[in-house]
C-alpha cells in the first residue's frame, strides 16, 4: 500500500457478526457461528479402519466437537491447541452432543478475539505482517477524518439509484452502520458495495465510450455497393447463406459504407460459417479498389483459408497472396513489393508476419480471424496503418457481459445459426485403461471412409512430454493400424512438411491424424467425423468446444471422445460432463468461466481484460449492463464531460493508459 486511496480500497474480506454469534452451551441444530479455542485436536480411529479428524472448541460456555472425514497432514498443526477459530456450519447431535461436520473455519488473530467478544460488527482484513487486526482499523479510522475523498459519480446518477456518497460507501465498507444487515456486506450486495461496484464498471465503461467515439470521429473509407450486386455475388456462392449469416453480412456492409471505420466484432459457434462471410465483405472492399487483410493465428489456418478463399474468389476472378514465416526471404521479399505495388487485393497470413513491416498500398479491410488469440492492443497498432475498417471473428462465444468488457469499443454481430444439415455430435468419456474401446470406434469410423484426428494437448513447459507422448501414440497406432495411413502433425513439424500432411488429410489420403493443437483453431475437413482428446481433463472447456467443432462439419455423423487418465475428481467429471451434455457454445463457456473465472477464461493479460477491485464481472453482471448504459448515454449527452469535471479526472486517473485513451476535450 502507498497511498491513502490503496488503504481505503483494502477492504475487509469478511464481517463478523457478533450480534449473531452463538454461545456453544445449548448450540442447538441448524446453521450456526462460534468463536472459541481449540482444546484438543487429533485423529480418531475407528475399529472398521475408518478415521476421522476431531477438534474440540471451546468457548467459555461449553465445547462443541468439529469433524472431517478427508483431511491433510497439516491440520494438526493448523488446529493446534489454543488456535482461535470461527466456525460455521449446520450443527447436528450425535449422542446428544452438538457437532459441526466439515464446517467452514477461520483461524482468527487472537488480537481480534478481544474484539469479538465485544458487540458489533467486526471487519476483518487479510493478515498484514506485524500489524494487527485492529491497529490496523485505528489506522483507516483515522484516515478517513486526515484525508479528502471526493466524489466522481454524477449527482443525478447518485440521486438515481440511490447510492451513498462516495466517502460514505468507502466507510461503511470498512465500518458497516450498526443496523447493517451483515448478510449484504458479506454477500457484497450492500448499497455501499453497489455503489463501488457500479463505479467501477462506470469508469471503465465510460473508458470504452469515449474510444468508440473517438473511433467513430475519425474519417475512413465508404465503400460503395448495391444489393443487386450483393446478391448476384451470393448466387455465385455453392450454398446459399443462413438467415443468421445473411444478416450479419448485411449489418457490416452498412458499416463499411460508412464513412467511420467499421469496429466490429462478428461471434459464432465453430462451424457457423464466418470464413464466408468474411471473405463477401473483403470481396465488397475489393471491388471498390481495396486491399484486405486476413490475419490468423497460425499458419495452418492461414493456408487454410487460403484455399478456401482461392476456391470461393476464383469466379470473381481475385487471387489471394499467402504470406507465412515459412516463406524464404526472398519469396517474402518479392510478395512484400507487390503487396506494395497494389498488385494483390488480398493477403492471408499470421498476424505476426502481416503485422511486421508490410506495407500496403491501400489497406481497405482488415479481417482478423480468431481474436481471442490477440487482443485490444494488436487491433490499436493495426490502426495505425491508415484508417481501415477492421473486423474481428471470434469463435470463443463470449459470454456478453465479458465481451463487453473486452471489447467494448467494438459493434457486435452474432452469427447464432448453423448451416443445414448438421448432425450433433455424439460426445463420450472414456477412461484411458478402456484402450479396446477406443481402437475400436476409430477402426469403426475408418472403415467407413471417414477420417479423424486424434489430439493432444500441447502445455507449453511439458511440450516434450507431450511430442514424445504423441508419437509414441502414433507409432502405437501405426501397428494396430498397419493397413491404413496415419500422420503426425505438431509444432515442430513445419513448412512444406505440415504442408503436405494436411493437403493429404484434407484430400482423404491420410485417415488418421495424431496432432497437437496445432488443429484447435478453425480447420475445416468435413470428412472428418472422430476427434478423439486424449487428456481431456487438462483442456478448458472451450478448448474442448472448440477441438470438437473440428468434427461434425459435414452431413455424417460425427463422435467426440474425450480421454480423460486420472482418477478423476468430482468436478473435473462434472466439467467434461458439460461437453457430453450440450453443444451451446455459449453454456459451454459461462460453465468454464464459473469453474476457471474470467482471468484464466482468456488469460487477462492477453486479452487486455481489467483487474477490478471490488466488482466482479460473473457476480454483478447487473451492475455491469446499468452502467453501460449509463456510461454510453452520458457520452451521447456531453462527449467532453464538460459537466463532470471530477468524473473526467477520475477517468483519466484509472483509465487513461489500460486504453490508450486520448486526451479528454
Ligand atoms: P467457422 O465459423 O467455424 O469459421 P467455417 O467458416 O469454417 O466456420 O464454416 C464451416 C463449414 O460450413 C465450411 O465447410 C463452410 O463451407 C460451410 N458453410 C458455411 N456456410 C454455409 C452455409 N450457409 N451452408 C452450408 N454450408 C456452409
Ligand atoms: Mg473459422
Amino acid at each position: 500500500m502507498q497511498t491513502a486511496e490503496d488503504l481505503f480500497y483494502f477492504f475487509p474480506y469478511k464481517y463478523i457478526d457478533r450480534r449473531r454469534l452463538d454461545s456453544i452451551r445449548g448450540l442447538a441444530p441448524g446453521q450456526r457461528t462460534v468463536v472459541g479455542q481449540v482444546v484438543t485436536s487429533g485423529l480418531v480411529f475407528f475399529r472398521n479402519r475408518r478415521r476421522l479428524f476431531e477438534v474440540i472448541l471451546s468457548d467459555g460456555t461449553g465445547a462443541v466437537s468439529l469433524k472431517w472425514f478427508h483431511f491433510y497432514p497439516q491440520m494438526q498443526s493448523r488446529f493446534k491447541k489454543g488456535t482461535t477459530l470461527m466456525v460455521s456450519g449446520p450443527v447436528t447431535h450425535y449422542r446428544h452432543e452438538p457437532q459441526f461436520v466439515h464446517p467452514e473455519v477461520q483461524i482468527l488473530n487472537s488480537d481480534l478475539m478481544e474484539e469479538v467478544s465485544a458487540p458489533g460488527i467486526i471487519p476483518v482484513y487479510s493478515e498484514i505482517p506485524g500489524l494487527g487486526q485492529r491497529r490496523f482499523r485505528k489506522i483507516i479510522e483515522n484516515s478517513f477524518s486526515r484525508f479528502v475523498i471526493e466524489e466522481v459519480l454524477p449527482s443525478e446518477i447518485i440521486a438515481r439509484y440511490q447510492f451513498p456518497e462516495k466517502k460514505e460507501a468507502l466507510f461503511q465498507l470498512h465500518f458497516p452502520p450498526p443496523s447493517a444487515d451483515v448478510d449484504e456486506w458479506n454477500r457484497a450486495i450492500s448499497p455501499a458495495h453497489r455503489r463501488e461496484i457500479f463505479e467501477e464498471f462506470f469508469l471503465m465503461e465510460l473508458a470504452l465510450a469515449l474510444k468508440r467515439r473517438g473511433n467513430k470521429q475519425d474519417l475512413g473509407i465508404v465503400f460503395r455497393w448495391t444489393v443487386e450486386a450483393v446478391k448476384e455475388s451470393l448466387q455465385k456462392l455453392p450454398f446459399p447463406l443462413t438467415r443468421a449469416q445473411r444478416r450479419v453480412l448485411h449489418e457490416i456492409l452498412q458499416d463499411m459504407a460508412q464513412p467511420m471505420p467499421m469496429n466490429r466484432l462478428v461471434q459464432g459457434d465453430v462451424g457457423s460459417g464466418k470464413t464466408v462471410v468474411a471473405l463477401l465483405s473483403a470481396l465488397v472492399a475489393i471491388q471498390n479498389g481495396y486491399q484486405v487483410a486476413l490475419m490468423v493465428p497460425t499458419e495452418i489456418l492461414a493456408e487454410q483459408h487460403f484455399r478456401t478463399a482461392s476456391e470461393l474468389l476464383s469466379c470473381f476472378k481475385i487471387i489471394p497472396a499467402l504470406l507465412t514465416g515459412s516463406l524464404t526471404q526472398s519469396e517474402k521479399t518479392k510478395i512484400r513489393s507487390r503487396i506494395r505495388r497494389g498488385l494483390h487485393p488480398l493477403i492471408i497470413g499470421t498476424h505476426a508476419v502481416i503485422s511486421e513491416g508490410v506495407e500496403f498500398q491501400n489497406l481497405g479491410l482488415v479481417i482478423i480471424d480468431e481474436q481471442h488469440r490477440f487482443g485490444v492492443l494488436q487491433r490499436q497498432a493495426l490502426r495505425a496503418k491508415g484508417k481501415p475498417d477492421v473486423l474481428v471473428m471470434t469463435a470463443t462465444p463470449i459470454p456478453r457481459t465479458l465481451a463487453m468488457t473486452v471489447y467494448g469499443d467494438l459493434d457486435v454481430s452474432i452469427i447464432d445459426e448453423m448451416p443445414p444439415g448438421r448432425q450433433p455430435i455424439r460426445t463420450d468419456i472414456v477412461e484411458s485403461r478402456e484402450r479396446g474401446r477406443l481402437y475400436q470406434l476409430i477402426a469403426q469410423a475408418l472403415d467407413r471412409g471417414e477420417q479423424g484426428y486424434i489430439v493432444y494437448p500441447l502445455v507449453e513447459e511439458s511440450e516434450k512430454l507431450v511430442l514424445k507422448d504423441a508419437d509414441r501414440m502414433y507409432q502405437e497406432l501405426k501397428k494396430i493400424f498397419p493397413d491404413r495411413t496415419l500422420a503426425l502433425l505438431h509444432g515442430r513439424v513445419k513448412g512444406e512438411e505440415k504442408e503436405k500432411v494436411f493437403r493429404d488429410f484434407k484430400a482423404g489420403r491420410v485417415g488418421l491424424l495424431v496432432c497437437t493443437t496445432v488443429i484447435e483453431v478453425g480447420v475445416d475437413v468435413p470428412n472428418a467425423t472422430l476427434m478423439v482428446i486424449e487428456h481431456a481433463d487438462r483442456f478448458g472447456l472451450s478448448q474442448l468446444h472448440q477441438l470438437r467443432g473440428r468434427v461434425g462439419r459435414g452431413e455424417k455423423r460425427s463422435t467426440c471422445i474425450l480421454v480423460s487418465d486420472y482418477q478423476k475428481t468430482e468436478t473435473a467429471y462434472k466439467r467434461l460432463r458439460v461437453m457430453c451434455e450440450t453443444q451451446d457454445g455459449f453454456r459451454i463457456a459461462e460453465e468454464d468461466l464459473k469453474i476457471r473465472g474470467p482471468g484464466d477464461f482468456l488469460g487477462t493479460r492477453q486479452a487486455g481484460l481489467p483487474e477490478f477491485r471490488m466488482a466482479n464481472i460473473l457476480r454483478d453482471q447487473k451492475i455491469l449492463i446499468e452502467a453501460r448504459k449509463e456510461a454510453f448515454q452520458l457520452i451521447e449527452q456531453d462527449p467532453d464531460l464538460r459537466h463532470v469535471p471530477q468524473l473526467k479526472e477520475g477517468l483519466m486517473i484509472r483509465w487513461k493508459e489500460r486504453l490508450a485513451l486520448a486526451e479528454v476535450g
